[in-house]
């Protein structure tokens, strides 16, 4: 199969028959053979209706439903598990990606090696101070941290190497940084391809302000885990051995000058409770560092590497 084209969706029933039209239309110029996978990422609106209508015109439209609203990176995560195509093409819903897009992220995929080709919406369609001036820090963010060099990172079109989705798990509101997670995997040909961007015909946004809240601590944890996320004890138990030692230095030194200078009581002095302090913080990230080592140890994904080859075995 050509291409899979993975489509979450929440509450987009309006958009879903032109937006299938649409494809269709690009695929059919194409011959691509394909399917699209829509994920109804638990609409209460009659989006699954319409999904089912969809499908008794192209059995290349399929669908799966959630119980209920899981969010966006569930969705693709489910998309992705049931994807067969060689390239996947994931887009989001509402027909602020041009579908005409597809055949060039295809054959940046095929034609070009690159392993994921993020699109970018340089001229975007969006409420200018509430969500493009915020972006463009968050990308500056992103960029600076992950050391990937894109413009948007959580642009809705992107395509991908059957094998990259494969080896990824989008989990929690990590569907803005797809591409970092991709990177972790081993994947280093990543692109971007400028696209047309649309404003939204019919519905309307499902993420407000909290996306910028969420998309800066969720780039923390990434940033995090990416760094120390199998080794805990290397960011902890350094910095708790460096609160440890001060507050132990700062306790001995409190200590001799009581006994053989001057007789103040220890506890009249500040200094002594900062000492205290020091050294409580101290265990306490020591403590978190072990406790973070014994929780990776048990971890089902310690040992998941992705072996590119063999020779032999
Ligand atoms: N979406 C989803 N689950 C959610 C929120 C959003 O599947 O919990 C889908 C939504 O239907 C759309 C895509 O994710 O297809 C992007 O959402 P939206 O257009 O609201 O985001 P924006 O374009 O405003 O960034
Ligand atoms: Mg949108």
């Amino acid at each position: 199969m050509d291409i899979s084209i993975v489509i979450p969706l929440l509450n987009e029933e309006e958009s879903l028959p032109e937006l299938a039209a649409w494809i269709e239309r690009v695929v059919a110029a194409n011959q691509y053979s394909y399917e699209i996978i829509m994920i109804d990422d638990g609409s209460t609106d009659g989006s699954w209706n319409v999904i089912q209508q969809l499908r008794k015109s192209n059995s290349n439209i399929k669908g799966i439903k959630f119980q209920r609203n899981y969010g966006k990176s569930a969705a693709l995560n489910e998309g992705f598990k049931a994807a067969q195509g060689d390239v996947v093409i994931t887009m989001d819903a509402d027909m602020q990606d041009s579908p005409d897009e597809i055949p060039e992220l295809r054959n940046l995929i095929i034609r070009d090696g690159y392993d994921l080709v993020s699109g970018w919406k340089k001229k975007r369609y969006d409420n200018t101070l509430t969500k493009n001036m915020p972006s463009k820090l968050f990308n500056a963010a992103a960029r600076s941290m992950s050391k990937i060099k894109l413009h948007d990172f959580n642009c809705g079109l992107k395509s991908y190497r059957k094998n990259v989705v494969k080896s990824i798990e989008v989990y929690g509101e990590m569907h803005r940084y797809v591409p970092v997670l991709a990177k972790w995997s081993g994947f280093k040909k990543i692109g971007e391809k400028v696209v047309e961007h649309r404003a939204r015909k019919y519905g309307v946004t499902k993420f407000g302000w909290s996306r910028f809240v969420n998309g800066f601590l969720d780039l923390m944890t990434i940033f995090f885990v990416g760094k120390f996320g199998k080794r805990p004890m290397h960011f902890f138990g350094l910095w708790g051995t460096i609160f440890f030692l001060f507050g132990f230095g700062l306790f001995s030194y409190l200590s001799v000058s009581k006994f053989f200078f001057d007789k103040t009581g220890l506890t009249q002095r500040p200094l002594f409770f900062f000492a205290i302090l020091a050294m409580i913080i101290g265990t306490q990230l020591f403590l978190a560092g072990f406790i973070g080592e014994l929780i990776s140890r048990n971890s089902s994904e310690r040992n998941n590497y992705l072996i590119e080859e063999k020779a032999g075995i």
